[in-house]
C-alpha cells in the first residue's frame, strides 16, 4: 500500500525577473524568464512521488505546448497520468508572476483547472476508489471538493484536504474528510470563530495546522500539540506547504502515526526551503532519511 491519486491543479509558471513593477500604462525591460511547472496539484504529487510514492495525478491540462510540459513534468517523475485530461478548448493553467522589487504579484489564469468537474471524478473513480489516500486541493472548482469528498466518504477512501488557497468550505466537507491541513490562515478562513484552539482539539487526528517556522500543531489528549519545524535557514519558501503535504501523506500511506507522519513533513519541508523553486527543492526519500538519521 502506498498509492495516492491526486485530484488538483497543473499550472505553468512563468515568472518575469525585473527591477522595476510596471506601473499602468508603463513598459519596463525585465532581467529574465523563469518557466516552471507549478499548481498545488501538481506539486504535491511531485513532492510524494520523489518521496518514493505510487502516484496518480487526476485533472485537466489544455491541447498546448503548456500541457505538454506538465505531462513530460509528471512523467519524469514516474507520475501515473492515465487520468489527466487533454481539453481542446481551453488552454493550460498559467500563473504569471513578476518578480520586482522583492516581491511578488501574480496573475492566475484557471484555465483547464477550472474544468476539474464531477465527470472528471467519475472518470478516474477506478484510481481514486483503489486509492490509499486521496488529496485535494483549492484550486479546482469547490463544488467539486465537496463531490469528492461525499463519494470517497461513502466507499471509505481516506481524502487529505489542503483547502489552500483560504476559502470558506462547506462544513459537511470538512466532516467527510479524514485529514484537513490549513495554515493558519486558512483555518481561520473554514472556521470563522474566535478561537481555533477549541476546533483544532475536538478535531484531534483531523485538523493539522502548519504554522510556518513554528512547525505543526494538531489535537491530542484534549490538548494541543506541536511538532516543531527543523531549523533551517530558508532560501526560498515556496512550495513549502506542498512539500509538507507530499510528506505527510506519503508517510501515512506507509502506515505511520498522524505524529510521525507530521515530523516526516516537516523534515520535507526544511529540506525544501533551502533550495530555490518549488518542485527543484523538493528531496527525495534518500535525503530525508538521511536528514532524519
Ligand atoms: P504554507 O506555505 O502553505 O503557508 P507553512 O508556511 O505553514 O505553509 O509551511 C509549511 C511547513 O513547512 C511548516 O509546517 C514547516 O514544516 C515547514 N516550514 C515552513 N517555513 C519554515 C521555516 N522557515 N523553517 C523550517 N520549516 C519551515
Amino acid at each position: 500500500m502506498n498509492n495516492i491519486v491526486v485530484i488538483g491543479s497543473c499550472n505553468i509558471d512563468l515568472t518575469v525577473l525585473s527591477d522595476k513593477r510596471p506601473v499602468a500604462g508603463e513598459t519596463v525591460l525585465g532581467n529574465g524568464l523563469n518557466i516552471a511547472p507549478g499548481g498545488k496539484g501538481a506539486n504535491q504529487a511531485v513532492a510524494a512521488a520523489k518521496l518514493g510514492a505510487n502516484v496518480t495525478m487526476v485533472g485537466c491540462i489544455g491541447n498546448d505546448a503548456y500541457g505538454q510540459m506538465v505531462l513530460e513534468n509528471l512523467h519524469r517523475w514516474n507520475i501515473n497520468t492515465d487520468y489527466l485530461v487533454t481539453l481542446d478548448d481551453v488552454n493550460t493553467g498559467t500563473a504569471h508572476i513578476t518578480l520586482a522589487e522583492g516581491d511578488n504579484s501574480i496573475i492566475v489564469l484557471l484555465g483547464a483547472n477550472a474544468r476539474v468537474d464531477e465527470s472528471i471524478v467519475d472518470g478516474a473513480w477506478d484510481a481514486i476508489s483503489k486509492a490509499d489516500l486521496v488529496m485535494v486541493q483549492n484550486e479546482i472548482p469547490l463544488k467539486t471538493i465537496g463531490y469528492i469528498t461525499k463519494k470517497c466518504a461513502a466507499a471509505g477512501v481516506k481524502v487529505l484536504l489542503n483547502p489552500a488557497p483560504a476559502a470558506d468550505l462547506e462544513a459537511e466537507w470538512l466532516t467527510q474528510a479524514t485529514y484537513i491541513t490549513p495554515n493558519e490562515h486558512e483555518l481561520a478562513a473554514l472556521y470563522p470563530v474566535n478561537n481555533t484552539d477549541d476546533i483544532i482539539k475536538a478535531n484531534a487526528g483531523k485538523i493539522i495546522v502548519t504554522l510556518g517556522s513554528e512547525g505543526v500543531a494538531f489535537g491530542k489528549d484534549g490538548d494541543i500539540h506541536k511538532v516543531p519545524s527543523f531549523k533551517v535557514q530558508p532560501v526560498d519558501t515556496t512550495g513549502a506547504g506542498d512539500t509538507f503535504n507530499g510528506g505527510f501523506a506519503t508517510a501515512i500511506v506507509n502506515g505511520k502515526s498522524i505524529e510521525e507522519a507530521i515530523r516526516y513533513g516537516n523534515a520535507a519541508a526544511a529540506l525544501s526551503i533551502l533550495k530555490l523553486g518549488a518542485q527543484e527543492g523538493m528531496p527525495t526519500a534518500e535525503e530525508v532519511s538521511a536528514f532524519l538519521a
